[in-house]
């Protein structure tokens, strides 16, 4: 069984190329809901629709969120209403949500709705919300708190941050099962998605991390930053708000307590060379997931190489 902590960008392009390395069955994929919030008074949860349009083959291949081949008349509608619209929700997609709200309202937990909406979309794999409690991430900016949305999507990253909280987590306990996969996987993997807003929500539930560090097996992540850089959004200016280097390394430091392979980018090869970070190993490979062949290879050479650092001990 492979465990993959993950966000919903950078994460749902390595599921899709996990889905293709190993049967969908030994994957579990657990994911961040820090982003979670209430859209047209939907539930809406950006990361696990992200994964399971992935897992579903539903993704939007040229915009990376949403389903492939959607239309956007309620929106359009919506929009003569007088909605706000900065948040863009297409029909199909919309479908999702207006489905986890039923089943929210009849009393669900989140995981369980989740569990109905992969069984109806035939998604073999477990995707389980890192929590069924309510966590919001709540960026902190000179003008006040911002949802990650407001931030992210409306604001697309350009205010200035202060800092970032996560709001009802101390609260908050692991979903069923999650604790459950990590203790019992043979390889856990975290996606390359942001550390601070995506991995770190789900790192903060408490137990996970303690779990992630005393799990026997190998531990993996693949670095979203390349180079000095993310490969998008605002990973880099979050991290360096923590005092974190804006580098694999700064990656591998941030999960240095738990973490056995850091998977970074071959660019980053001769700048790794000497780093030592508590006992990370380093494995470089191209880490740039443009086609459906790098995200297959990406996938591969992530499981292998974490694979092997069982093996080395
Ligand atoms: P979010 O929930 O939408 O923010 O998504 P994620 O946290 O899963 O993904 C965002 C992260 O993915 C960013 O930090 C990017 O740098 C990283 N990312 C996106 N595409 C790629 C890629 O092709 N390769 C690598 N290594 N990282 C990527």
């Amino acid at each position: 069984m492979i465990v993959v902590l993950t966000g919903g960008t950078g994460g749902a392009k390595f599921a899709q190329g996990l889905m293709r390395v190993l049967p969908a069955r030994e994957l579990t994929f657990v994911v961040n809901t820090g982003d979670d919030f209430r859209w047209w008074g939907l539930p809406v949860s950006p990361d696990l629709d992200s994964i399971t349009y992935a897992l579903a083959d539903l993704l939007s291949r040229d915009r990376g969120w949403g389903v492939e081949g959607d239309t956007f008349h309620c929106l359009e509608a919506m929009e003569r209403l007088g909605a706000p619209m900065w948040f863009r929700v297409g029909d199909r997609d919309l479908a999702t949500h207006l489905m986890r709200g039923q089943l929210l309202a009849a009393g669900k937990t989140l995981s369980a709705a989740t569990v109905e909406i992969t069984r109806r979309l035939e998604i073999e794999a477990r995707i389980l919300p890192m929590t069924d409690a309510r966590v919001e991430t709540r960026i902190l900016t000179p003008e006040g708190e911002l949802s990650f949305e407001e931030y992210f999507v409306r604001e697309r990253y350009q205010v200035p941050v202060e800092g970032v909280r996560l709001k009802g987590i101390e609260m908050a306990q692991p979903a069923p099962g999650v604790l459950e996969a990590i203790e019992t996987a043979d390889v856990v993997l975290l996606a390359p998605s942001n550390p601070i807003t995506s991995i770190g929500p789900i790192l903060a539930v408490p137990g996970i991390r303690k779990a992630l560090a005393e799990t026997p097996a190998p531990v993996g992540a693949v670095s979203p930053i390349v180079g000095s850089r993310a490969v998008s959004g605002p990973a880099g200016a979050l991290m360096q708000l923590q005092g974190l280097p804006v580098s694999p390394e700064g990656v591998a430091r941030f999960y240095a307590d738990f973490l056995d392979v850091l998977i970074a980018d071959e660019r980053d090869a001769s700048a790794l060379r000497g780093v030592s970070v508590s006992d990370v190993r380093f494995h470089c490979t191209q880490t740039l997931m443009k086609s459906l062949d790098d995200k297959v290879q990406l996938a591969r050479a992530a499981v292998e190489s974490t694979r092997q650092a069982q093996v080395v001990g």
